[in-house]
């Protein structure tokens, strides 16, 4: 029995994952969300700090982690491979409810795992509004952002597997939402 929410965050890439989470911290005054850390191979973004944005790995150490069955989900792309390490969820499980960021793919293993978990499918309010972040955001090359809005499609299809669904169009509302999906899971209702 779990006796904290997973709460499991997640979205096609530049949807706004990243802004409503560390929104979503801005208003956890009472310090009883805590958020999974992720591995990943890829290199830090300007400003990201190992431990707490990722577990920054290089390739061995990650595919030791996968070795071990450590990871609760993971995903291996060359251009950057990413983990929910498992042991870290359940230790912060046993003081605090976690919210984990994964990738849409990554949400419905961890829901295999731990059917508890609270999904929360983050959708964009366009394509076209997707396409404007993904690239507004300029954190990724020309190809790199084609190939993620190629996996859109893919990813949408999936939703209905969610226990939730929120369209990201204005951030307040949005974690307005996902307060209220919070409240009432914890409610049992
Ligand atoms: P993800 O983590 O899902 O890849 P990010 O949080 O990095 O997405 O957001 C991608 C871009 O979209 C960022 O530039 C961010 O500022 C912007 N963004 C996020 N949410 C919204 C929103 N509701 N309205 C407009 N822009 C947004």
């Amino acid at each position: 029995m779990m006796e904290h929410l997973l709460i499991v965050i997640a979205g096609p890439s530049g949807v706004g994952k990243g802004t409503v989470v560390k929104e979503l911290f801005a208003r956890n005054t009472d310090d009883s969300l805590a958020l999974s850390v992720s591995c990943t191979t890829r290199s830090p973004r300007k400003g990201e700090v190992h431990g707490k944005e990722y577990f920054f790995l290089s390739e061995d150490e990650f595919m030791e982690i996968v070795k071990e069955k450590g990871f609760l989900e993971y995903d291996l792309h060359f251009a950057g491979s990413y983990g929910t390490p498992k042991r870290f969820v359940e230790e912060t499980l046993k003081t605090k409810d976690v919210v984990a960021e994964v990738d849409v793919n990554g949400a419905l293993n961890i829901k295999k795992s731990y059917p508890q978990a609270v999904t929360i499918f983050l959708a964009p309010p366009s394509l076209e509004e997707l396409r404007r972040r993904l690239v507004g955001r300029g954190s990724e090359k020309e190809d790199e952002v084609t190939r993620r809005l190629a996996r859109v499609n893919y990813e949408c299809s999936l939703v209905g597997q969610f226990d939730h669904v929120v369209v990201n169009d204005n951030v307040k509302k949005t974690v307005d939402e996902i307060e209220a999906i919070v409240q009432k899971a914890k409610n049992g209702q």
